[in-house]
């Protein structure tokens, strides 16, 4: 069992799904929000995306239709969420932490066929995780029945409004019983989220996990960076970071024990000497790997928080946050491993482009300056190779000894230059030291997501696309930032129609992002192609699928075949 769950009063098959999951302790916002969620109590939580705020309401969800028992309507429980990607991980997450009380749950959001939605909802499902549009669709066609819905969770409630969602939601908790139980989590509490937690909510329990105050002293002189990094491209993201930093010994920081056994298993596997260290281990392991570190046959200690708190490693120069940590506080502990007793330190983080804000919370409580820079490149990583090789090469040179090496110059001396001859020998290092395609490969730079969505409504479709011009995709005439610009795909062109005031107004309206974040748009006769923020990309594609453009369903993706 999860010790660190334990008191908290949740069902030994959830401790146990926990603790397969690998999770050691409750993060500060599960730890407030769980007992009274269980108690039954209306919850008003701030707090953003990575706090763990998920299993918060999830957890005391699925317990309280495990009580319910079998014979339960269905759907018992309804969470609402503003984007079809939140509302799969969502729906994910309530699987995995469920699946031991056989809870089912279906997401439904706009763009998948209504048919095999359909299907679903028929046969009864536990828990709908729903984008509200969509919700209100199903309510309308009675596909959708909530009078036996005994939980419903508003999740990024801000998020919601901020798309136009506001009378959805009305209209969504209007096809609710009364005596449900009401949970609204939301990163910001604007006062028209304190309007609706007044009208909806009874007697809600509020909880803020408060920046609080550090003494003096308590944040470590330390240089501390954070990439944004997508999630597919984070072990890259690592690779690089160690190639470049050539930390002398660095702790990269998991949440979970399993994240911590898989990369270690990865890094390993990539020629680092890595050793994990978390919870589930042993005082006996844990020394075996404490010793190898100290020692010097370690280089990386993959750990969980519980495991490293306190550690003291003289060798340390790195500390590394795989993700960026559930808890500001965290984040403090992990980075006073190094910077001790007035040696330098480094902290990295590598941040997905949700989780930017928790970075500013980070930055709130320590009152330090977190740099978000930009991914080191393929040219960087091969620069800084050259610098190691010039390195190596300087203390061969001063070492001496390279007599029994002077024929082998003499007799190309004679044909070739001396520099010529230098130069080849370091390209025959630099092969030597040769890079896997892997490294070759360009990590893709995002922004972080923006702090808050765009603030247009979405029934704003007719907003004219004023400058946005029709002008070469490849080219730069359109306004999307140079930084990761997506070229979008979709399967409507000049044959259906569309003009690009057509596509300007849906994607802003449908997506709630600004005009601004669109770039060039080229329409030929059969579809067009739109450049759009990196950061917003999977957003936009979402809202396109989502909707229709002149009346019609299109086809929306990643434009693959040209994207740069
Ligand atoms: P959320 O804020 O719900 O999106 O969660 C952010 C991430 O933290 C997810 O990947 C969760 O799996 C993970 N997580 C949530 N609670 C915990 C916990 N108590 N320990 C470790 N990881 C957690």
């Amino acid at each position: 069992m999860s010790a660190g769950f334990d008191g908290l009063g949740l069902d030994a098959r959830l401790l146990d799904a926990l603790t397969t999951l690998g999770y050691e302790e409750p993060t500060p916002i599960q730890q407030e929000a769980i007992p009274p969620l269980l108690e039954g109590r209306d919850l008003v939580g701030q707090a953003a995306t990575g706090t763990g705020k998920t299993a918060a309401f999830a957890l005391p969800l699925l317990q309280r239709l495990a009580k319910l028992g079998t014979e339960r309507p269905r759907p018992s429980a309804l969470v609402l969420v503003p984007t079809r990607e939140l509302a799969m991980q969502v729906a994910e997450a309530v699987h995995r932490y469920g699946r031991a009380l056989e809870a089912s749950v279906l997401p439904i959001y706009g763009g998948q066929s209504f048919a095999q939605q359909l299907r679903v909802l028929r046969r009864g499902v536990d828990v709908v995780v729903a984008t509200p549009g969509r919700a209100l669709d199903h309510i309308n066609r009675e596909t959708l029945q909530l009078g036996g819905v005994a939980v419903v969770v508003l999740d990024e409630a801000d998020e919601m409004l901020d798309m136009g969602f506001a009378e959805d939601l009305e209209a969504i908790l209007a096809a609710t019983p009364g005596e449900r139980q009401t949970v609204l989590f939301s990163a910001t509490m604007p006062p028209r989220i304190a309007a609706i937690a007044r009208r909806h909510l009874r007697d809600p329990v509020q909880i803020r996990i408060a920046g609080g105050n550090l003494p003096a002293g308590a944040v470590p002189q330390v240089r501390q960076t954070a990439y944004v990094v997508p999630r597919a491209h984070k072990l890259a993201a690592l690779s690089r970071v160690l190639d470049l930093e050539n930390p002398e010994a660095a702790i990269v920081f998991c949440r979970t024990r399993t994240e911590v056994d898989e990369l270690t298993e990865t890094v390993n596997a990539h020629g680092y000497r890595a050793e994990a260290l978390h919870g589930g281990m042993t005082q006996e392991q844990r020394d075996r790997v404490m010793k190898k570190l100290r020692g010097g046959t370690a280089d990386l200690l993959i750990a969980t928080d519980v495991a490293a708190r306190g550690l003291d490693i003289t060798r340390l120069t790195h500390v590394i946050n795989y993700d960026v940590p559930n808890a500001p506080e965290s984040y403090v502990h992990r980075i006073g491993r190094v910077g001790r007793a007035g040696r330098e330190g480094v902290a990295i983080t590598l941040a997905e482009p949700r989780e930017h804000r928790l970075l500013r919370n980070i930055e709130q409580l320590t009152k330090r300056k977190i740099d978000v820079a930009r991914v080191p490149t393929v040219a960087d990583l091969r620069a800084r190779r050259l610098e190691l090789i010039r390195a190596s090469l300087r203390e061969t040179l001063l070492a001496g000894e390279l007599d029994p090496f002077r024929v082998v110059v003499a007799s190309l001396a004679d044909e070739f230059d001396p520099m010529e001859i230098a130069m080849a020998a370091v390209k025959l290092a630099k092969e030597a030291t040769g890079a896997t395609a892997d490294e070759e490969r360009e990590i893709p730079e995002v922004a972080p997501s923006r702090e808050r969505p765009g603030r247009e409504k979405r029934p704003a479709r007719d907003r004219k696309g004023e400058g946005v011009r029709a002008g070469r995709p490849g080219g730069r005439q359109g306004r999307a930032q140079d930084n990761g610009v997506a070229r979008l795909f979709i399967g409507a062109g000049r044959d259906a129609g569309v003009r690009p005031q057509d596509l300007v107004g849906a994607i802003t309206g449908e997506a709630g992002i600004r005009g601004k974040e669109v770039g060039a748009i080229e329409i030929a006769d059969r579809f067009s192609i739109v450049e759009v923020s990196e950061d917003v990309a999977a957003q936009v594609i979402d809202a396109l699928r989502g909707s229709k453009l002149k009346g019609k369903k299109v086809t929306v993706r990643r434009d693959v075949a040209t994207e740069r």
